[in-house]
């Protein structure tokens, strides 16, 4: 449902993405691991063209992006098709401050896919029913804690029904306590079959919940599989090495 083929991105000169390929299977948990500054957020930022890779191309479901360098209005159109498919969720959370949670997850339906209001409230609180956010929905994101603004930046990001969610380190921000209630949204999706990609920092997650398990060294994929295969015996010397650091 999702394939990026060839992603490359150089900054100044220094080639941050060495051609990254991937396909994605619906209903996947994908866990992206790896040292800081190998990638993993540009390549994040890559696959929904946040961040305009040199070479490569994703798809996602019946859109396909290709890169070609330059880049051109057309291509911005397809762009567009393509992040409709696609839930996008940061460490810092991203809501809009002077909307309410309601109004936050209400707004992108209503502007971008034309959505009624009555309709778009209808969505928006059963969204936030679903991420255990109903009574506290006419609030404002700073009356919220951490955990809670992500859930419903979590929220916001399904409103738009996108066949694919990628979080960057979505729990990085929060203590223990809060993750584990976003992380239990992650997964409660998962159960439903949600397809989810997630940069994180959080072993423990990415070991339990995961389908596969993506490492990434020096802007590449290093070496990917099942979780408890990789996290009990690592293959290349990079992945041990880095899993020895966590240590
Ligand atoms: P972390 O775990 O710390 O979040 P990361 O794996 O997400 O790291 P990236 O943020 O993708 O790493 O950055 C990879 C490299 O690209 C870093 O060296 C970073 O400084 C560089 N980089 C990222 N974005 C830009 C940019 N817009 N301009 C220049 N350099 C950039
Ligand atoms: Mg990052």
């Amino acid at each position: 449902m999702l394939k990026a083929t060839g992603i490359a991105k150089s900054f100044a000169g220094n080639e941050i993405l060495r051609g990254i390929s991937l396909e994605v299977e619906r209903g996947e948990l994908i866990s992206i691991i790896g040292p800081s500054g190998c990638g993993k957020s540009t390549f994040l930022r890559c696959l929904n063209f946040l961040e305009h890779p040199d070479a490569g191309e994703v798809r996602v479901e019946d859109v396909t992006v290709a890169s070609t360098g330059s880049w051109r209005r057309a291509d911005e159109v397809q762009a567009h098709r393509l992040r409709s498919h696609v839930g996008m969720v940061f460490q810092s959370f991203n809501l809009f401050p002077h909307r309410t949670v309601l109004e936050n997850v209400m707004l992108a339906p209503m502007q971008v896919k034309r959505m009624s209001e009555t309709q778009a409230k209808h969505v928006a609180c059963e969204l936030l029913e679903k991420v255990g956010l109903a009574a506290v929905k006419n609030r404002y994101p700073d009356r919220l804690s951490g955990g809670q603004q992500q859930r419903a930046a979590i929220a916001r990001a399904l409103a738009m029904k996108p066949s694919v969610m990628l979080y960057d380190e979505p729990t990085s921000a929060l203590d223990p306590e809060l993750s584990e209630e976003v992380l239990s949204v992650m997964r409660a999706l998962d159960a439903e079959g949600m397809t989810q990609l997630v940069v994180t920092h959080d072993m423990r997650f990415a070991r339990a919940a995961s389908d596969r398990v993506l490492f990434m060294e020096a802007g590449q994929i290093v070496e990917s599989g099942d979780p408890d295969v990789m996290f009990a015996n690592p293959r290349e010397a990079g992945t041990r090495r880095f899993l020895r650091t966590l240590l």
